[in-house]
């Protein structure tokens, strides 16, 4: 007999669910550290009042800022580009120039690309060799984007006005060769139920992002996503012979991610075909940028803005990712006491994160080493769930 899901109780009679006994299968992933291929380290630009998206003249250049996404660049990079290139756009120029190629530059070049402009790119590195590429690659719009105070009573608006146009920019890709983004089953699964953590404001902890310069607990960071709940698959609670796991207690939801690989390859071949530039160049100074042939300058440099901008509101957060040979018969992600697996095309991503810290985990930390053991730790706990799939025998 099925339990019903959460919130929909009325109507059980509807859902088909497998008989007892026939739990769907999943193919087993291998997570023994033998399968680690690689691991990446890299900082979030988390901005205190959220991305700069604000304009100022350097020289007699127009300045376009467009920095500072913390843990979601990649997810709202189509919407921020949206923004940047319609106040690019308002002195009616017919070439910009963009400084940085990490995804929110190139996806800024693309979006002037579109709107008719002619674009050269001035960066240190193209898109393979930025932070970008060392992330996880999730959408994920609303993770260590702003600090409420900050960021002041206008930013959820500008922030749901960003996710929601690059949910619907991501859509386009769906489908293509290479899959750029992609979806996937997500199992959340644990021996408890499963409820969202809340972060009420901890009492005994003194001082504030205001008053340290960093944040000093989770409750003083936004967090966004029920705004946009509407678009983006929920989990549901599953049945036990729903679960392909043997956990007393299971979610599944439907998880958008990107496939860095293809993701990649397919903007600079339409930022080259359309014509796009791009100069190898350092810059030390904001004003260089006055010695820049375009009028127009989008200014995306991540968390180097910190340094080159002088803009300290920029507050590093470190986070890192263990990366296991592909298995694309295990089309699917895991989640289990906030350690993670995510099958994606160029390898399973594997994650650690601290289920006490929540976002306060790499706050004020910008080394950028990896440390293995998190990740031997997160695959020696999540191994044993795997045994009764392989058992069972398993599909992808
Ligand atoms: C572990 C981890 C997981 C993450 N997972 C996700 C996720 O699932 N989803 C998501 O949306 N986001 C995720 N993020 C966040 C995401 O990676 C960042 O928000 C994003 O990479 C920021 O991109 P960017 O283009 O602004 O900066 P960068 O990628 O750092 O690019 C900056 C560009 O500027 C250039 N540059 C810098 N300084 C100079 C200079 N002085 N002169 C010339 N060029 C310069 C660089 O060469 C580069 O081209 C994650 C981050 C981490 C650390």
């Amino acid at each position: 007999m099925a339990m019903p899901r959460a919130g929909l109780a009325a109507a059980p009679a509807a859902m088909p669910t497998p008989a007892a006994g026939m739990k769907p299968r999943l193919a087993p992933m291998r997570v023994s550290p033998d399968q680690l291929i690689d691991m990446k380290c890299c900082i979030r630009p988390l901005r205190a009042a959220g991305p700069n998206l604000g304009t100022e003249i350097v020289g007699d250049r127009l300045v376009v800022h467009n920095y500072g996404h913390g843990g979601s660049g990649w997810s709202l990079s189509w919407g921020s580009a949206e923004v940047a290139v319609g106040k690019a756009l308002s002195v009616l120029p017919e070439s910009i120039a963009v400084v940085g190629c990490g995804i929110v530059g190139l996806t800024s070049a693309v979006v002037a690309q579109r709107a008719g402009l002619k674009v050269t790119i001035y960066a240190r590195e193209l898109l393979p060799r930025t932070r970008s590429f060392r992330a996880s690659g999730s959408y994920t719009p609303g993770s260590r984007i702003a600090l409420v105070g900050p960021a002041g009573a206008q930013f959820p608006e500008l922030w749901e006005q960003m996710a929601r146009f690059s949910w619907k920019m991501f859509r386009t890709f769906l489908g293509l060769p290479g899959n750029p983004v992609e979806f996937c089953d997500s199992y959340n699964v644990s021996d408890k139920p499963i409820e969202r953590r809340k972060w009420p404001p901890n009492p005994a902890i003194a001082g504030s992002w205001e008053t340290a310069g960093l944040p000093q607990q989770n409750s003083e960071f936004a967090h966004l996503d029920e705004r946009i709940r509407d678009i983006v698959p929920q989990p549901v609670d599953l049945a036990p012979e729903e679960n392909p796991f043997d956990t007393p207690y299971a979610q599944r939801s439907s998880h958008m991610y990107f496939n860095f690989p293809a993701y990649g390859h397919m903007l600079l071949t339409e930022f080259f075909e359309r014509g796009g530039r791009y100069v190898m160049r350092d810059f030390h100074s904001p004003a260089e940028f006055a010695g820049l042939p375009e009028k127009v300058v989008i200014h995306a440099t991540g968390y180097a803005a910190r340094d080159l901008w002088q803009d300290r509101t920029i507050i590093p957060v470190r986070g890192q990712t263990g990366w296991l040979v592909p298995q694309p018969e295990a089309h699917y992600s895991l989640r289990s006491n906030n350690m993670s697996l995510l099958s994606k095309a160029d390898g399973v991503v594997v994650m650690n994160n601290n289920p006490d810290m929540g976002d306060m985990l790499g706050v004020g930390d910008s080394t950028e080493l990896p440390n293995r053991a998190p990740i031997e730790e997160a695959l020696a706990a999540l191994a044993p769930l795997f045994a009764p799939l392989a058992v069972r025998g398993g599909r992808s």
